[in-house]
């Protein structure tokens, strides 16, 4: 069983919309869709806690922000699942490589990854990368700078 999902997340890990604004960015998104199968897939949904937003096997690399090193998969997963068990009090965390104090949330995912309270997602969305233009738009009907995940599981 092969998964796709493409999730539009605002960049600030705690952010939450309120229903007018998520109603406004998930009716934008629908109208980026190829078609209504792909629109069927879309649903909002609004998280207690932070959640960790996974890319699944697109994932390639993490990678440090501060010198560029590549961040051990296993130091990663165990410092996020540290932080889930606490309910994410914060993001912080020192990476290995250079002992920089960084977000989870800022170190660089290739693909991207990210943390969210809110999450527009569309499983099988049918089609690849929103453009930079589309996520402007997102972003504006949002009220908040977003960030998209193309997850494959
Ligand atoms: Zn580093």
């Amino acid at each position: 069983m092969i998964d796709d999902f493409l999730t539009v997340i605002p960049t600030d890990p705690h952010w939450q919309p309120g229903k007018e604004a998520a109603d406004r960015a998930s009716a934008a998104l629908s109208g980026m869709l190829p078609d209504s199968d792909a629109r069927l897939g879309l649903r909002v949904q609004w998280h207690d806690g932070v959640e960790v937003i996974i890319c699944g096997s697109n994932l390639e690399k993490i990678s440090c922000p501060h010198c560029g090193a590549q961040c051990a998969t296993d130091w990663w997963m165990d410092t996020v699942s540290e932080g889930y068990d606490q309910g994410f009090p914060h993001l912080m965390a020192a990476v290995p490589c250079c002992g920089a104090l960084t977000s989870l949330n800022e170190l660089v995912y290739d693909w991207p990854m990210g943390f969210a309270r809110f999450r527009i997602e569309v499983m099988y969305p049918g089609r690849s990368w929103l453009t930079a233009g589309e996520l402007a738009h997102l972003s504006d009907a949002l009220g908040h700078p977003v960030r998209q995940i193309l997850s494959h599981f």
